[in-house]
């Protein structure tokens, strides 16, 4: 049997993000050598933190699901995740403010949110028609346990073999799941009241996608947040890549701050060495990229297997966003620690971000207000308040540099309008701006999206890369641009997939090739 790390080279990992450090503590957990190497100063990615006057922002996640995927990468190493977070489980988990009045907080209880429904919009049954939308999530997420997660796969054909006779099984879950149909609709054949729907809608703006152009599985969503949850790591999301970091520098990771790759050198079908933008060469014996999927290809690779990847498939990118960190003198009692303020037209704002790739004229906001949670994000009484729009990924021309005034003061008077935040700019005492072209340059995605690649597409839009490379020998894929997809427990579960692809691939491998 190989030793894990009897190979003379250690596993190259690009990237710091979640993904990346989920798959080295996950390597060197099970006893392999690995060297990170990471183009910012600090580790996280877009797990990233503000802190001006006082304050401090999570800059980017600030809703962190299914925690259950850090305990398994933790107790890898054997480290239990109490030990190393302390998570707070949120209930109201978002507040929501609809256009034209009324405010309805969603609840993990089922029971307890179908009063809340009944209160909300009486006598029109959508609180019935909210817990059989849950009904069905949790049969499509069951479904996901069984066939998306925790294994390396990038299309349909890799989950379902639709040459061999189906079991009877395997035809009811392909039901439960609704193959072929879209999320818009189906929500809305489920819930016939347009509020609760674009509520429900909003599941799929974790993963940056349309409802209506997006798979009707991705209802699934819903489930995972109300049965298991939504949490706060006390000290902010951060805490989350930090404990990870901790976690690696323990095991032994070698990390690389401060150093951009540049190039991943093949023998012509097999990765050997990492290049970095300062003209050191890295020997490895596999690597993994925690690197934007299509931009691996497009500016790592050579021109060969980057060709064949494109060809096989094209990506669309997910959305980008505007995200205003305001320090505030005062705490806005009315809000709760998540909140949505919702558009008024759904269906508009959805075409304007994702088909037409204009920001929406009325725009949702999503409003993070932690303090009443963690009074520590501020000096006493005050707020950090952290407002999250999205826009289009990068169209060529948009410049928002020019842009983010105009806009900015649309999404100040969308907040006085539909949730009474009136006074916002005379509570500001700290203020900084991420614009889409901030969000590509810093963590280096494709056209600046938030949520890596879309989710569009009938039958294959839930699908992403497979975290196991069919071009390149000895090279896999973690993060939000590869399978399962974005967000902070897919991102962190692609680490484990491709770490797990990595070591199944070298513990299966003839001792006299793993070790050169
Ligand atoms: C504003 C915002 C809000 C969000 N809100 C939520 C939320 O509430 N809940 C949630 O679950 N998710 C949310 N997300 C999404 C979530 O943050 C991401 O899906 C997840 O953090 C992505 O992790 P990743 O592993 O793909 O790595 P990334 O964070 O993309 O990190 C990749 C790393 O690779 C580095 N890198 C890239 N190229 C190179 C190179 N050539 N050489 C060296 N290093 C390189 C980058 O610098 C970066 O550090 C949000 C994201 C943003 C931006």
């Amino acid at each position: 049997m190989l030793m894990a790390n009897s190979s003379k080279h250690p596993i190259g990992i690009i990237g710091g993000g979640l993904g990346g450090l989920a798959a080295a503590c996950t390597l060197a957990g099970r006893g392999h050598r690995v060297a990170l190497f990471e183009k910012n100063d600090y580790l996280g990615g877009k797990a990233a933190v503000h802190e001006d006057a006082g304050f401090r922002f999570d800059m980017g996640p600030t809703i962190l699901l299914m925690p259950f995927v850090l305990r398994r990468i933790f107790s890898e190493a054997g480290v239990k995740l109490e030990d190393a977070l302390d998570l707070v489980r949120l209930d109201p988990q978002w507040r929501c403010f609809f256009d034209g009045g009324g405010v309805l907080d969603l609840v993990e209880d089922p029971q307890r949110m179908a009063t809340n429904i009944n209160t909300f919009a009486p006598g029109k049954s959508a609180d019935r028609q909210y817990v059989e939308m849950l009904r069905q999530s949790k049969l499509m997420r069951n479904a996901s346990d069984k066939y998306f997660f925790w294994k390396s796969i990038g299309s349909i054909r890799d989950t379902f073999d639709f040459k061999g006779s189906l079991q009877m099984s395997v035809l009811h879950d392909l039901m439960n799941m609704k193959l072929g149909r879209m999320l818009g609709d189906t929500v809305r054949s489920i819930i016939h009241e347009p509020r609760i729907a674009q509520m429900v809608d909003h599941f799929t703006q974790y993963v940056g996608s349309a409802p209506a152009l997006s798979p009707a599985v991705l209802m699934g969503i819903a489930d995972m947040q109300i049965s298991e949850g939504i949490w706060y790591p006390r000290g902010g999301t951060h805490a989350v890549p930090e404990a990870l970091e901790n976690l690696a520098r323990k095991s032994g990771v070698e990390i690389h701050t401060a150093c951009s790759v540049a190039r991943i050198a093949t023998d012509g079908s097999k990765v050997t060495a990492i290049v970095t933008a300062d003209g050191r060469e890295f020997p490895v014996s596999s690597v993994i990229s925690n690197s934007d999927v299509v931009l691996t290809h497009r500016e790592l690779l050579p021109e060969a297997p980057a060709r064949k990847f494109q060809k096989r498939r094209s990506y669309v990118p997910a959305c980008s966003g505007v995200v205003l960190y305001l320090g505030l003198n005062k705490r806005y009692d009315h809000l709760a620690h998540h909140d949505f303020v919702f558009s008024r037209d759904p269906e508009q704002e959805f075409h304007d971000i994702y088909q037409r790739g204009i920001p929406a004229a009325d725009p949702t906001c999503y409003l993070c207000a932690p303090a009443i949670t963690d009074p520590s994000v501020a000096p006493a009484g005050g707020e950090a308040l952290y407002i999250l729009v999205h826009t289009p990924y990068l169209r060529p021309g948009q410049d928002w540099k020019k842009m983010l005034p105009d806009y900015r003061r649309i999404i100040f008077e969308k907040l006085a309008r539909t949730a009474g935040l009136k006074d916002l700019e005379s509570r500001i005492i700290s203020q900084r701006a991420l614009t889409p072209e901030d969000i590509r340059d810093r963590y280096h995605v494709w056209n600046g999206a938030i949520y890596g690649l879309a989710s569009h597409g009938r039958f294959n839009g839930a699908f992403k890369p497979a975290n196991r490379s069919r071009d390149v020998k000895g090279l896999y894929f973690a993060g939000g641009s590869a399978h399962p997809g974005p967000g902070m427990p897919m991102a962190l579960m692609s680490g484990w997939i491709a770490a797990d692809a990595l070591d199944t691939d070298m513990r299966s491998m003839p001792a006299a090739t793993a070790s050169t």
